[in-house]
């Protein structure tokens, strides 16, 4: 009996979906399922075609939102969390789509730091409305809105769930204490929201 490695199997060759070349079933693909199912020729293509086929972020932001001519904002018709500011998964992660919009357009920035609206819209998403303001700015006034209502809204948490800012840049912004941030994070409270 030869070495396994010289096993010829009856599978005619496929053209592989991204680059084109001729691949053969081998040892390496056990089954007949797995074979059927195979499409490109190897992994480096199959994770290149998925990449090419998902648009960059700049053209789902250009798909998703319409000129508004009179203020010349920028509208995101897409998801909204319930402060009305926009919302896009990225590599499974939601991101708020003002501050995405911010980044294509002038680079990477301080995550620590707030990307605020000039024209007070929270679904516009034209760089040209967007600024970068410290989180006092934007933090005292939430702080006073939770603090009056005593409860969270399902954004809040979530915005503090997703946030890049540490627990304590938190709580400051919110004005509640660091053990609330932690609570909320590790899902000990609010656990319901998703
Ligand atoms: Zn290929
Ligand atoms: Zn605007």
């Amino acid at each position: 009996m030869g070495p396994r490695r010289n096993f010829i199997y009856p599978d005619a060759p496929k053209a592989c979906l991204h680059c084109g070349n001729l691949f053969e079933r081998h040892i390496g693909i056990a089954t007949q399922k797995l074979w059927d199912s195979r499409k490109f020729c190897s992994r480096a293509c199959g994770h290149e075609a998925r990449r090419v086929a998902i648009p960059s972020v700049s053209v789902r932001l250009d798909r998703g939102s319409i000129p508004e001519p009179n203020t010349g904002c920028t509208i995101w018709l897409g998801a909204a969390n319930n402060r009305g500011y926009g919302l896009m998964g990225v590599q499974g992660k939601l991101h708020l789509v003002h501050r995405l919009a911010y980044r294509e357009h002038y680079g990477e920035f301080d995550p620590s730091l707030d990307v605020l609206h000039k024209c007070d819209m929270p679904p516009c998403c034209n760089p040209m409305h967007l600024f970068l303001g410290t989180a006092v700015d934007n933090g005292q006034d939430m702080a006073t809105k939770f603090r009056s209502s005593g409860k969270m809204t399902k954004a809040q948490v979530l915005e503090i769930r997703l946030s890049n800012k540490t627990q304590r840049e938190l709580a400051k912004d919110f004005g509640v204490s660091t053990d609330t941030i932690s609570k909320i994070c590790l899902k000990k409270i609010y656990r319901h929201v998703r």
